[in-house]
């Protein structure tokens, strides 16, 4: 028997929000949807309230309110705006379960307060991971709420690891596509432009995670998601690039077994599996066919070439408030390259020196990390300044 489940959707605009709506649709009775936000995206986010009638609504952007109202002037749906608002609405509606869709260094509040209040995560947002993990895994476990990956690698080890212990792990392999410029010289590199590096080849996802897969960070940060679900080491955490995206993570036992997680390239299957666990839903996505897909490879990621990569290694081997720069500087840098401000090999490059100039605070709590975010993403400013103005 199926208990309904009342949800609240952070980022329901955006590539895994909107999917997220998409299985909820194809379960009806499954699931209640209290809760659904936008940055911007107001046009859709009213289109969504018509369709999945909640019971609050929020638009990040406060310019954006007044808009939204006029498009739900005739629908009952309490409207909120503003950043704080995603917080405030977590802690005034009864959910069973969060999903955390939200991009970047936005995701991080909300997350902290669906985790006070004993809520269930699941949680696309990565770099919440990334920016504070041991406070986040803290919080965790001092509310014993379960945190469920969605990220399709974490997903996959998540999977295999169902039934096995931790200790029994020897070490995990997460997979990557490679992304568009798997083949791309270095050399090449320096002169490749947004739209190329937002032509991936595998998945369609929003802009800023299909740029960290085309540098690799997102395998960085993936390495630091993993680091903190699975209370892994980096030196038990590897890489290996397998262009067809069919094997989606892999764990090796200390048996020498290993398990794979397999399927298509389809993060609703991971959504699913977040919304239903321990359940599984029954879907009718298509299914990998052997007809189609006749090989599978593998090679080692180059780490000249990939310098975003073994900067998050980096970074998760500091500790402390180095990842949390690592984020702030790349989310600045990318959003920079986005606007043609600076060139794709000058991302790392802005990275790199945010994490030598930031101050290193080995042990720190929330505030520092709101702190050395700001920081940093004033300092990854001035050098853009700097490379523009040259
Ligand atoms: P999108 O950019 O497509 O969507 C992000 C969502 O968050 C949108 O609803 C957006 O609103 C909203 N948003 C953006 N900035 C803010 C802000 N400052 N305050 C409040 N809301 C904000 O991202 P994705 O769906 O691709 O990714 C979401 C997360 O999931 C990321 O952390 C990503 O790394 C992770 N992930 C994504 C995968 C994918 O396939 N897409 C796969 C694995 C992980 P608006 O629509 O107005 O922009
Ligand atoms: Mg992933």
């Amino acid at each position: 028997m199926w208990d309904k489940k009342s949800i609240a959707i952070l980022g329901a605009t955006g590539s895994i929000g909107t999917q997220t709506l998409e299985v909820i649709q194809s379960f009806p009775g499954h699931y209640d949807v209290k809760v659904l936000t936008t940055h911007r995206n107001v046009d859709l986010l009213a289109r969504q309230v018509q369709r999945f009638d909640p019971q609050k609504v929020v638009v990040a952007d406060a310019s954006r309110e007044d808009r939204l109202k006029s498009l739900l002037a005739n629908h009952p749906v309490e409207i909120y705006s503003g950043e704080q608002a995603l917080s405030q609405v977590i802690d005034s509606t009864p959910l069973d379960l969060v999903m955390v869709a939200l991009v970047g260094y936005s995701g991080l509040m909300p997350t902290i307060t669906a985790l006070r209040q004993g809520l269930p995560i699941a949680l696309a947002n990565k770099e919440t991971l990334v920016v504070a993990g041991d406070l986040i895994k803290d919080l965790a476990a001092q509310h014993q709420v379960e945190i469920l990956p969605v990220d399709s690698e974490h997903s996959a080890i998540y999977q295999c690891l169902t039934g096995e212990s931790l200790q029994s792990v020897e070490k995990i392999y997460l997979t990557a596509s490679g992304g568009p410029f798997r083949n791309t010289s270095k050399e090449e590199l320096r002169n490749v432009t947004p739209a190329q590096a937002l032509n991936h080849p595998n998945w369609n996802m929003g802009n800023k995670i299909t740029i960290d897969s085309a540098t690799m960070m997102n395998k960085g940060f993936e390495a630091i998601e993993a680091h903190w679900l699975f209370d892994l080491e980096p030196d038990r955490i590897d890489v290996v690039i397998h262009p067809q995206s069919v094997i989606h993570s892999i764990v090796q036992f200390t048996d020498g077994s290993m398990k794979a997680q397999m399927g298509l390239p389809d993060m609703r299957v991971p959504i699913a599996y977040a919304l239903a666990a321990p359940h599984r839903l029954k879907t009718h996505f298509e299914r990998l066919s052997f007809d189609q897909i006749t090989q599978l490879t593998f090679e080692k990621p180059d780490p000249e070439k990939f310098v975003n990569l073994s900067l998050a290694y980096r970074a998760m081997e500091q500790q402390g408030n180095m990842p949390c720069v690592l984020n702030a500087a790349n989310e600045i840098a990318v959003q920079a390259f986005l606007e043609e401000k600076i060139g794709f090999l000058q991302m790392p490059e802005i990275v790199e020196q945010a994490m030598k100039h930031i101050h290193h605070i080995t042990q720190p709590g929330l505030d520092d990390y709101i702190q050395t975010d700001q920081e940093t993403r004033a300092y990854a400013r001035s050098l853009i300044t700097k490379k523009t103005s040259a």
